[in-house]
C-alpha cells in the first residue's frame, strides 16, 4: 500500500514528508478536530479593543471566549502554581510567557468548557464547540505548537488601530482595571513586544489567507458590526 502511494505521490511531484503524513497513522494529530472545534484567533495591539469585540461576540455566536492574558493572571494568582513569579515579571516587564505554559493552560480550558457545555445549545453538540482565544498566538513558536497538538485554527481576528489610540486608551482602562501592566513603562514594552513578535505571527497568517483586519479605531459598534460579518462569513463556509 506505502509503496503505491509513494509512487502516485512521485507523479505528483509531492516529497516525502506529504506522502508520509498521509500514510502514517502513528502521526500525532491535534487534541481538537477543527471540523467541529472552531478556533478563531483574536490578535491585535494591547488596548485595540480585543477584549472588547469577544465580550460580544459571546452573545450572539455562542462562543467560549478565552483570553490568554486572564488565564495566564489567573495562574500567577494560584497559590499552588509554580509558574506564579515567572508569569508576574512576564506580564511587568510586557515579555512573552514560555509557551509551554501557556498552551497547556488553554488546552486544559479548552478541555474543561467542552466537557461543561457539551449539548448545551447548537454551536456545543455532537462533540462540536466554539472557541474565542484572546491574545494569542503572540509569538511563532506558540502558533505551531497549539495547532501541533490542540486544534488548528480557522480565522486570525486582526484588530488595529495606531499606538497613540492604544495608549489612550490603555491609561483610561489603567485608571480601574487594577493591572499591573496598565502604566506608561509597561505598555511601551508591550508595544515593542508586539511589533517584535506578535506582528510576524499576523503575517505568517496573512499569508495562508487567514486573517480578517478590521480597523478598531472607530466606536465599539462600528467595529463590532464589521467584526459580526467577519465571524458569520466563518460559519456560512463551514456549513457548506
Ligand atoms: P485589549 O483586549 O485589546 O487589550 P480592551 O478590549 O480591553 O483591549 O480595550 C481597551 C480599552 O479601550 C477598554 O477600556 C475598552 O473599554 C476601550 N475600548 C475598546 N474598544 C474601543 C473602541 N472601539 N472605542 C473606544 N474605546 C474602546
Ligand atoms: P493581555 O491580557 O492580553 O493584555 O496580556 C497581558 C500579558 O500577559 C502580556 O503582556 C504577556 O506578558 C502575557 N501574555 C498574554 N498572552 C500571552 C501569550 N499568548 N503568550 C505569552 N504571554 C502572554
Amino acid at each position: 500500500m506505502a509503496a503505491f502511494v509513494h509512487k502516485i505521490a512521485d507523479k505528483l511531484h509531492l516529497g516525502p514528508h506529504h506522502v508520509d503524513a498521509a500514510t502514517d497513522a502513528t502521526q500525532p494529530k491535534p487534541l481538537f478536530d477543527h471540523e467541529k472545534v472552531t478556533v478563531i484567533f483574536v490578535l491585535g495591539g494591547p488596548g485595540a479593543g480585543k477584549g472588547t469585540q469577544c465580550e460580544r461576540l459571546v452573545n450572539d455566536f455562542s462562543f467560549s471566549h478565552l483570553s490568554a492574558g486572564d488565564l495566564l493572571r489567573a495562574e500567577q494568582d494560584r497559590p499552588e502554581s509554580q509558574y506564579g513569579q515567572l508569569i508576574r515579571t512576564a506580564i511587568r516587564e510586557g515579555t512573552i510567557v514560555p509557551m509551554e505554559v501557556t498552551v497547556k493552560l488553554l488546552e486544559n480550558a479548552m478541555g474543561d468548557v467542552i466537557a461543561s457545555k457539551a449539548g448545551s445549545d447548537d454551536g456545543w453538540k455532537d462533540g462540536k464547540g466554539r472557541f474565542l482565544i484572546d491574545g494569542f498566538p503572540r509569538k511563532m513558536d506558540q502558533a505551531e505548537k497549539f495547532e501541533q497538538d490542540v486544534c488548528q485554527g480557522s480565522l486570525v481576528l486582526f484588530f488595529t488601530t495606531t499606538e497613540e489610540v492604544m495608549l489612550k486608551r490603555l491609561l483610561k482602562r489603567g485608571e480601574t482595571s487594577g493591572r499591573e501592566d496598565d502604566n506608561i513603562e509597561s505598555i511601551k514594552k508591550r508595544f515593542v513586544t508586539y511589533r517584535d513578535q506578535t506582528m510576524p505571527v499576523i503575517e505568517y497568517y496573512a499569508k495562508e489567507d487567514r486573517v480578517a483586519e478590521i480597523d478598531s479605531s472607530p466606536s465599539v459598534d462600528e467595529v463590532y458590526a464589521v467584526t459580526k460579518a467577519a465571524i458569520a462569513k466563518v460559519f456560512a463556509e463551514k456549513t457548506t
